[in-house]
């Protein structure tokens, strides 16, 4: 019988060889993680481990499903952050880890399951790590992706393993990789199956303690990194500088660098949006909903067809219908490119990607759906031909099935009216690329019944997308917030600036691509159809100005007809010397705020009224569906969170004194209540 000793987080096991077992099994979880109890405990297991002269060799193992350790505990981390009292945790962190790195004896990492940050650093304070072959076994260091470094040794350790430049890309991209992956990167020393791994852990110990590295260097100088973030550069400058100095010295600037990073309001908005990424992903709903194995998709263009390839992905049947023949083609090898696309990127087998093609029929003949779970239209952005798509749905559909529109600006309660059993209709709108885009507005019409808003929110979990729930109102959350910047950024440009400028200032700023380019992915026939719908709803700010009607008139609609703000050849992209007309005036008036805070401000303001107008339910909403919908500048946490970083008080009266020769800008009430009681849309 083994001798057990049972902590709450941490078992120790000794066996008859003398070998030491500590197994983290954290109670009540299905996760391990590291907080400062659980290091208490491992030190006293250590202390225990240092004083047994007849130990042989140690073995560090999860008795979890399918998890390792997945880091440390991010919450704390977070509070430590904005209070500024991360260098302790952190040091009590290094500390223990270097006890473990500096045993007399032999020491192996027995790894199952996720082992991510600080989970993976334990493992480099081993001699060994071997990792079981199974699809939950994912490997690396993700701290910078989060705006922090590996600072539990993670930055010191890992370039004297593997050498510099692997460790650099190691932890520069933050990645997770799968045990193949990780032995391939020499991130763990042997791959085993599950049931063997811990007798492949003791077969290792035999061979003693490691002997040390030669003194790792760069091999190839790796260019300073220019992002937002400033994670990854601080890592880099913290494993360059570290090479040349003690492991102590170097564990040193690991804490000095994660303690400054913490401090900063990028790495708590990453922080944040991890925890909300979560929160999303999980929805608060306890109800059992049967899952989604039949659906049916109206509309075979861009989005129908994005979207049947993304449900069979995920398991689903389609029916994908179309009333155009040529539609239906070019609509299939779209699905197949997208399966092909995702072959080539190694993220799907060619195996699965068969069998997810193989579940979509198309036609163009009408087909029974009565046993369809869901159905999702996707045609034509007209009133007229959704109205009857849905009257004849009504007779096609089950008496349980549900009938969701893509649609990106129509009233879904209209939809809802044409047809006999309004509460089972809602909007279910994707984004432009589906593949890509993990955002799905949930559009809840007045009659939207509660099952079928809880149906829609699993369903769109189950196929691995984070729903936020919106209000049907004129351009729901996203659009509403986007255009009023896009379009404004259009006169911005018709005041004379170019084009290149305003978009390369804005993303300088932090958004993934610039307003005008953004326009031009859309198309700017649909950006004068969106804009004018929610000029008819909200007036001036969504006015549509002249250029781009001047572009849809010359057929120059953006990158699908290869010119609009901008002319685009291959891959290149040059100024569309065609509108030189709109530049004559002179040099634009963008205020001395600066370009992108005037533009931010009108997406703050709108995002504001979401709130305000209940369009959304909570800030953490509007900010979140502005990240994922429109990749809003991720490390300033969305509009809300950023103009409250900024000063909500700045902000107001700068549009008070823009709204003096524009309306526009004039600021909401909620702002300028706030602005005024000195409030906020978050506590902390
Ligand atoms: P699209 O023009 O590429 O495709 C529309 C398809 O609908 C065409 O293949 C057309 O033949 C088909 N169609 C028309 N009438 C039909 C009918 N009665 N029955 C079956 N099929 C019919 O358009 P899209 O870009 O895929 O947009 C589809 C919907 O998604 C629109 O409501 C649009 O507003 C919305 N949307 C578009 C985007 C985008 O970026 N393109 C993003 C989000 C939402």
């Amino acid at each position: 019988m083994p001798a057990v000793a049972t902590g709450s987080m941490v078992r120790r096991e000794i066996g008859g060889d003398h070998i030491c077992l500590l197994a983290f099994d954290r109670p009540d979880s299905s996760a391990n993680i590291f907080d400062a109890a659980t290091l208490d405990e491992l030190s006293e297991h250590l202390d225990f481990v240092e004083n047994d002269n007849s130990l042989r060799g140690l073995i560090i193992t999860s008795a979890k499903k399918s998890i390792f350790i997945a880091g440390a505990d991010l919450k704390t981390l977070l509070k430590q952050a904005q209070t500024g009292d991360m260098r302790a945790f952190i040091a009590q962190g290094q500390r223990t880890l270097n006890r473990l790195a500096e045993l007399r004896i032999p020491t192996v990492a027995a790894i199952h399951g996720a082992c991510a940050g600080g989970g993976y650093e334990i493992t480099l304070a081993c001699d060994y790590r071997v990792a079981s072959n199974d699809p939950s076994t994912r490997i690396g260091l993700p701290e910078t992706t989060l705006g922090l470094i590996p600072a539990w040794g993670g930055c010191t350790r890992l370039p004297r393993l593997i050498g510099a430049d692997k460790a650099a890309e190691v932890i520069l991209k933050g990645k997770l990789y799968s045990a193949q992956e990780a032995l391939k990167l020499s991130l763990v020393d042997e791959v085993a199956p599950r049931d063997q791994l811990v007798d492949h852990a003791r077969k290792r110990l035999r061979g003693g303690k490691r002997k040390p590295s030669l003194a790792p260097k760069f091999d190839q100088e790796i260019l300073a990194l220019r992002d937002h973030n400033p994670a990854p550069a601080r890592a880099l400058e913290v494993i360059k500088k570290g090479l040349s100095v003690s492991t102590q010295q170097s564990l040193v600037f690991e804490l000095d660098a994660i303690v400054d990073l913490g401090k900063t309001e990028s790495t708590q908005n990453l922080i944040r949006n991890f925890f909300l990424a979560g929160k999303y992903k999980k929805g608060s709903s306890k109800a059992a909903v049967p899952k989604v194995v039949h659906a049916a998709v109206i509309g075979a263009g861009v989005m129908g067809s994005g979207i049947a390839q993304w449900l069979s992905s995920h398991g689903v049947t389609v029916i994908l219908r179309d009333i155009a023949r040529e539609q239906i083609d070019r609509g299939l090898a779209n699905i197949e490119k997208t399966y092909a696309d995702a072959v080539k990127r190694n993220l799907m087998s060619a195996e699965k990607a068969k069998e997810g093609r193989a579940r979509i029929v198309a036609s163009t003949a009408p087909m029974e759906l009565r046993d369809v779970q869901f159905v999702i239209e996707a045609a034509s952005e007209k009133i007229e031909i959704k109205k009857e798509i849905f009257r004849e749905l009504a007779m096609q559909a089950g008496p349980k099935t549900i009938v969701a529109t893509n649609t990106s600006a129509l009233p879904v309660g209209e939809l809802a009216d044409a047809t006999v059993s309004p509460e089972h209709v809602i909007g279910l709108h994707f984004f432009n690329p589906v593949s890509r885009m993990k955002l799905v507005e949930v559009v809840v019409a007045k009659e939207t019944s509660q099952e079928t808003r809880e149906r829609s929110l699993a369903f769109v979990r189950q196929i691995g997308k984070l729903p936020v729930v919106v209000r049907d109102s004129p351009g729901f959350l996203v659009n509403r917030v986007l255009f009023p910047y896009l379009l404004d950024a259009a006169e911005v440009f018709e005041s004379g600036l170019d084009a290149d400028k305003i978009d390369n200032a804005l993303v300088q700023w932090g958004m993934p691509m610039g307003p005008l380019r953004l326009i031009d992915e859309i198309g700017v026939d649909i950006a004068i159809d969106i804009g004018n719908t929610l000029e008819k709803a909200y007036g001036r700010r969504d006015h549509v100005p002249a250029v781009l009607l001047s572009l849809r008139s010359r057929q120059m609609l953006g990158r699908k007809t290869g010119a609009g703000f901008y002319k685009y050849e291959g891959k290149t992209q040059t100024p569309n010397e065609a509108l030189e007309e709109w530049r004559r005036t002179g040099a634009a008036g963008n205020g001395a705020i600066g370009l992108p805070n005037r533009l931010a401000f009108l997406m703050v303001n709108e995002a504001a009224r979401c709130v305000e107008e209940k369009v959304v339910d909570s800030p953490e909403d509007a900010d979140y569906g502005m990240i994922l919908g429109s990749g809003f500048a991720p490390f300033r946490g969305g509009p809300l969170r950023f103009a409250e970083h900024f000063s909500l008080k700045k902000i107001v009266d700068e549009m008070d004194r823009l709204a003096e020769s524009d309306e526009k800008f004039l600021p909401c009430e909620i702002l300028k209540k706030h602005a005024r009681d000195g409030t906020k849309f978050y506590e902390s």
